[in-house]
């Protein structure tokens, strides 16, 4: 009898232990989330001008060889960062690994993009993606059939453009 119940008191302390740490945790990661976003992948290089406006990272991830002709990396746009307008000869596919996003294709709306999404952008397509103003955004990018290019920079998107969301 009495080791029953010695073994159900420390049941209880450990379910009550566990609860505890569960909620040290969630407030460790509600503070540290707020201001910067769940990075997988090491940062990478700073964008230049040439083909960013505002602050963005890339970090290439998988390179093409001759036998996986595709290109994957990961792109980390500070709020407001956002690419050129630009296409790519074979198209691209974009996963959204946190954060919020902007992805448009021109002539059309601006798309909103959240944590999880996955976007296929037709080859030749002129568009740009990038972070919203108030969020930045982790994007995982991959381009098949690199043997037809990889990607035609144009010009930045203009604050007009962007502001239109
Ligand atoms: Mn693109």
């Amino acid at each position: 009898m009495r080791t029953i119940i010695t073994l159900g008191v420390s049941l209880l302390l450990l379910i009550v232990q566990s609860c505890n740490t569960k909620t040290k945790t969630k407030q460790k990661n509600t503070e540290s989330d707020k201001n910067e976003l769940n990075s997988i992948f090491p940062k990478g290089e700073k964008g230049t001008e040439e083909w960013f406006t505002g602050d963005a990272y890339y970090i290439s991830l998988v390179k093409a060889d001759s036998i996986h002709s595709t290109l994957v990396g990961n792109v980390y746009f500070e709020p407001s960062g956002r690419s050129h307008w630009h296409s790519h000869p074979s198209g691209q596919i974009l996963i959204i690994t946190d954060g919020i996003g902007y992805h448009q294709i021109e002539g059309q709306e601006i798309e909103v993009l959240k944590k999880g999404d996955v976007v296929k952008c037709p080859p030749n397509v002129k568009h740009w993606h990038g972070a919203s103003p108030d969020e930045g955004l982790q994007q995982l990018y991959i381009i098949p059939n690199t043997e037809r290019g990889i990607v035609e920079w144009m010009e930045p998107v203009t604050d007009e453009v962007y502001n239109s969301k």
